[in-house]
């Protein structure tokens, strides 16, 4: 048997005829950039992430970095997120000259640890006031532990900006109701790269926010900060949605919700039959159905890249998010961190392991993943 880490034509084949309708509209419109499949897209996302108002953009990159644009980061502020992510959350805040500031994961979620950012804050009581914005990472599909983070930003005037481009769909249980991964901080980021929940034929991206102001700046900004038309009073970039990848995504975002449901069952019957294997299942932080499993990440205490070897030989797919935290990255040198900084996204990054879970994923291949980390044990 082969199982892959992902497998996007099993999800194309369910839903072609309609998604090569859409396609072929836009390329018989003759209308390509922005316009009303941007703008649908726009207000159905808006509406799935409880937010005010949705900005179409390029990537989920481009999201983070028009996030930051749209809040004034730049040379002299800093911004505190976790050193283990996709590298797009760290290099989004040094490319605006801005500086990154690290704090550790919590060892059981892999998100950023509400108790080690307000021990940063009192172990930097000088720097503090640098503090522009926290990016909580929302990975594998989990929220960030938020209604800490939020009392640690609003206590002291910063702005949050959620990475949410693993977890559209998820949510999370605050102090006033459960929310959707995205909606809680200033601004939330979302990826439509092909292997996240939501993936289009190619990248795409979105912010969210429920704040006016940040909305129209944000909606200018990525068109190179024009408006009215040949008139900029602010510097923006090209961070514009194609209409090709909107009018697939609204095609797709209807059955997101069936999709993460399938990834929470695989999940569920990992965790079952993977316990007491010799691994760490992922931890449930709040509740199954508000992770949406984008990756499901397993801890394997020995011999990790022995394990790998043995899935690929195996011909089952599996990948390491990620293998070195940013804070030992060779463009982060100029921090000034070194190994032994981050404990906790260090051992992360020695020893998980990511392994197929994606939707389409059939019993008789979850067996055949589950008998084969059994044999390694064995
Ligand atoms: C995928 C991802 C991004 C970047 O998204 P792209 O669309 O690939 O640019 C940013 N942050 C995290 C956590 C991601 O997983």
């Amino acid at each position: 048997m082969n199982v892959p880490l992902l497998d996007l034509q099993a999800q194309y084949s369910g839903i072609k005829k309609e998604l090569e309708k859409a396609l072929l509209e836009v390329a018989r419109s003759g209308r390509y950039i922005l316009g009303p499949q941007v703008q649908e897209l726009e207000a159905d996302i808006a509406e799935y992430c409880d937010a005010k108002h949705a900005v179409g953009v390029s990537s989920g990159t481009d999201a983070l970095l028009l996030a930051l644009m749209a809040l004034d980061v730049g040379p002299g502020d800093w911004v505190i997120t976790s050193p283990y992510s996709f590298f797009a959350t760290a290099g989004a805040i040094a490319r605006l000259g801005a500086r990154p500031v690290f704090v550790d994961i919590d060892a059981k979620t892999y998100n950023i640890d509400p108790v080690a950012l307000n021990q940063w804050f009192e172990d930097h009581a000088e720097d503090a006031g640098k503090v522009k914005a926290i990016i909580p990472v929302h990975l594998y599909g989990q929220c960030a532990d938020m209604t800490p983070i939020l009392e640690t930003a609003a206590a002291r005037g910063i702005a949050v900006v959620e990475d949410a481009a693993q977890a559209l769909g998820a949510r999370y249980p605050g102090a006033d109701g459960l929310k959707p991964a995205g909606s809680m901080g200033d601004i939330g980021t979302y990826s439509f790269f092909p292997s996240k929940n939501l993936g289009g034929l190619g990248d795409g991206g979105m912010v969210a926010t429920n704040n006016d102001t940040l909305a129209e700046k944000m909606a200018h900004l990525r068109n190179h900060g024009m408006n009215p038309k040949y008139h900029h009073s602010m510097i923006g970039g090209n961070f514009r949605l194609d209409a090709l990848q909107a009018a697939v995504l609204t095609v797709k975002l209807p059955n997101l919700n069936d999709w993460n449901r399938a990834r929470q069952d695989n999940a569920s019957y990992y965790d079952v039959h993977l316990d007491k294997v010799g691994m760490v299942t992922p931890h449930i932080a709040y509740a199954r159905e508000y992770h949406i499993y984008n990756q499901y990440v397993i801890a394997v205490p020995e011999r990790r890249d022995d394990l790998r070897e043995y899935l690929t030989a195996a011909q089952i797919g599996s990948e390491v998010y990620y293998p070195v935290p940013f804070h030992v990255q060779p463009c982060f040198a100029y921090l000034g961190y070194k190994a032994g900084d981050f404990p906790n996204s260090e051992y992360a990054a020695a020893h998980t392991i990511a392994l197929p879970v994606y939707p389409e994923m059939s019993t008789p291949m979850q067996d055949y993943v589950i008998d084969t980390l059994k044999s390694f044990y064995k």
